[in-house]
């Protein structure tokens, strides 16, 4: 008789995430039976959510937007990654309590390499935003032995609290959209604000993408539109999120089973659905 183990990813709200469609997938290919949810949770109930989460059998969950600094709080051990990036996005059990990694960083760098054919090595990039999601993935980018990174958001102290809490500081500069038209232009554009998601978008000038430029948004759906919109209007190049996050999922079902799901398929199923 095989064991069904159970999974689940938190957040609030939660009921549009595309977790419990992908990780089941993997799992079916795989040849494992798991029980993936979605499992709403306040900031001030997820400690004890999750405590009995465990009770129940819980062996991993993903955690998403406003969790994810939380979650490293109740976490007994944490990869680099995590630390690095402040935040969790996935939750190993051990024998002695959770494990947090964050794999948004490798999820973004996957998409880029193998789904897009973007090397960054060498390239200069522009990350919009210093939230959550830029504080996970700047990491990664550096480590991937970009160029240059400039780090733009509405508020200059987060993109400078961001900058300080690089290692590689010398590379990593910070500005306001307002001073992007003097910015020159970059190999890569990533859109990590939430400010699509109310059907925004700052004020970017066109030059920002130099020729063979690749313009990305991390959200995806609707919330991507006005960004692939911009893109599409100055002849770039333009992708938005759904891989990251196949990808960031086939990272998080790696530390839980050990084995590598293949990310194309889902996502190709997902692109249809
Ligand atoms: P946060 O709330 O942590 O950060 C939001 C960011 O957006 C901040 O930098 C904020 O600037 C900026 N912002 C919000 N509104 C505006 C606006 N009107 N104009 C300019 N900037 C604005 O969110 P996250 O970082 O967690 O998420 C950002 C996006 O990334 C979301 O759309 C999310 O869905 C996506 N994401 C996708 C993943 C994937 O796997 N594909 C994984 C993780 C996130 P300020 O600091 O000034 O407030």
């Amino acid at each position: 008789m095989s064991t069904v183990l159970r999974h689940a990813v938190f957040g609030q709200p939660i009921a549009h995430s595309l977790s419990p469609r992908i990780h089941p997938r993997f799992a079916e290919a795989a040849g494992i039976v798991i029980r993936y949810e979605a499992i709403e949770a306040a900031p001030e109930q997820f400690a004890a959510i999750l405590a009995r989460f465990h009770a129940e059998g819980g062996i991993g969950a993903n955690v998403t937007l406003p969790l994810k600094e939380q979650a490293l709080t109740l976490c007994q051990s944490l990869t680099p990654a995590a630390q690095r990036a402040g935040a969790v996005n996935t939750l190993i059990r051990t024998e002695t309590g959770w494990q947090g990694d964050n794999t948004d960083g490798i999820g973004l760098r996957r998409d880029l390499l193998d789904n897009l054919g973007f090397a960054l090595q060498g390239r200069r990039v522009l990350l919009l935003g210093a939230g959550g999601a830029a504080r996970g993935v700047a990491p990664a980018l550096l480590d991937a032995r970009i160029a240059s990174l400039m780090l733009c958001n509405r508020s200059l102290e987060r993109a400078q609290a961001l900058q300080a809490a690089l290692d590689a500081a010398a590379q990593v500069s910070v500005c306001r959209f307002s001073e992007l038209a003097a910015a020159g232009s970059f190999d890569l554009v990533l859109n990590a604000t939430s400010a699509s998601r109310g059907g925004q978008l700052p004020e970017l000038p066109t030059q920002l993408l130099g020729p063979g430029a690749l313009a990305y948004d991390l959200s995806y759906g609707q919330a991507a539109e006005p960004f692939l919109h911009w893109a599409g209007q100055a002849g770039a190049r333009a992708s938005d999120g759904l891989g990251m996050l196949v990808e960031q999922a086939a990272e998080a079902f790696q530390r839980w089973h050990a084995i590598r799901p293949d990310s194309a398929p889902v996502l190709a199923w997902l692109r249809q659905v």
